[in-house]
């Protein structure tokens, strides 16, 4: 029956590439800890930076909301599911941010999708980072316009690109902070290289917000970049805000551009107004708690210090994204198992999510992680030294 499509054989390929994913089942909250067949892990992969996915607050205002809204929102935002608290995190996220307007998506999936196709057609074209999410890819693919890959993180080698291209429209799209090494993007030059060559700059901020800048404003707050360098920020609201959507913050006149003519946003439904409610908790203490950044630094330097005392090269990362590179994949999931033995968890990160020969371990640090959970990964590590040994390969 599955002939046509060769299911079997490709899901056989993956197996033996070590390439095969299986989902685990999590029998609770989000957090430093996770239950997993009743049994406790010190979880070193979530992407909830801030602790907040599970904050009594947060919890507290999603309970009173759905008092008030219901669960469901009933429809799109434009028939009759934009409500009073979406509306209100819409300006308090363009306020944040420094911006004329902001528009939620349901997802930041979708919120690239949508921006990208909304701004170009077949006679613009696209220029892309090659470590970009799979989100911006795609949609620089959906969009039709031609569509180019730079060099990660450079610019002349963009500034090429941009010199050869005879598109009508030129939108140059980044990861801010690249979600599975955890370095920043070269925003300053990039958005020079853009205006020199009269493009607009996308920046995809779902590792920076809350993270960086000042109050949590992100990495275009952190490099200085306004609204005129940069006009497209899209952030998500499922990382670091502990909730769950995205955003995307600009001018007035591109905001509404995009509720005219951003698919994702238009023929989709609305997110569950309780989660915007939850979510304009979570934006308040992501700007006044600037303790939990001030615990992420120094747990960076505190687990890349220890990673230096035991001989492995640390990441040169300075954000919660630390990766420990292997190579290949078959190692990885190895030392996945053994951490996972240890009642660490650390998820394998292998193809087609990061290029062929750097399979890795993607570390993830939380502001309420201690010293000594740090300790006890740095231990499991050290005992396992030679699993460890031979960097990036075939
Ligand atoms: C997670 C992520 C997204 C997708 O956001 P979702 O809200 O999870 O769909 C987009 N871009 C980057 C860089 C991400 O890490």
């Amino acid at each position: 029956m599955n002939q046509v499509f060769n299911l079997e054989q490709r899901l056989v390929e993956n197996r033996k590439a070590n390439l095969y994913r299986q989902r685990q089942i999590v029998e609770g909250p989000q957090g430093i800890e996770i239950q997993v067949d009743g049994q406790s892990f010190l979880n070193f992969s979530s992407n909830d930076y801030l602790g907040l996915a599970n904050h009594p607050l947060l919890k507290q205002a999603m309970q009173q909301a759905v008092e008030h809204y219901g669960v469901g929102t009933g429809a799109a935002h434009l028939i009759c599911g934009h409500s009073e608290a979406h509306h209100a995190l819409e300006q308090e996220l363009a306020d944040w941010t420094g911006r004329e307007r902001a528009l939620l998506f349901s997802t930041g999936y979708m919120a690239n999708l949508g921006v990208i196709s909304a701004l170009l057609s077949r006679s613009d074209a696209v220029f892309e980072d090659r470590l970009n999410h799979a989100s911006l890819l795609d949609g620089g693919l959906l969009s039709g316009a031609r569509f180019e890959r730079y060099r990660h993180a450079d610019c002349d080698d963009l500034q090429r690109r941009l010199d050869q291209s005879q598109a009508n429209r030129k939108l140059v799209v980044t990861d801010a902070v690249f979600s599975m090494d955890g370095d920043i993007a070269p925003l300053q030059p990039l958005s020079r290289v853009c205006s020199q060559n009269n493009a607009w700059l996308m920046v995809d901020d779902a590792h920076g917000i809350g993270v960086l800048g000042q109050q949590g404003r992100g990495s275009l707050q952190l490099s200085g970049i306004d609204q005129q360098q940069a006009p497209v920020l899209m952030a998500t609201l499922g990382k670091a805000l502990g909730t769950f959507g995205a955003f995307v913050a600009g001018s007035e006149q591109f905001i509404e551009y995009l509720i005219q003519c951003a698919r994702t946003y238009i023929y989709t439904t609305a997110m569950p107004a309780a989660i915007a409610e939850a979510t304009r908790v979570s934006l308040e203490l992501v700007q006044k708690e600037q303790w939990r950044r001030d615990r992420l630094t120094e747990l960076i330097t505190y687990f890349q210090s220890g990673l230096n005392q035991l001989g492995i090269q640390a990441p040169t990362s300075k954000t919660p994204i630390q990766p420990i590179i292997l190579g290949d994949s078959e190692r990885v999931l190895k030392m996945s198992n053994v951490l996972r033995d240890n009642g660490l968890w650390i998820t394998a990160i292998r193809p087609p999510t990061v290029a062929k020969g750097t399979a890795r371990l993607r570390v993830t640090l939380c502001s309420e992680h201690t010293e000594k959970h740090i300790n006890r990964l740095l231990d499991c590590l050290n005992d396992n030294l030679q699993m460890l040994s031979s960097e990036v390969s075939g």
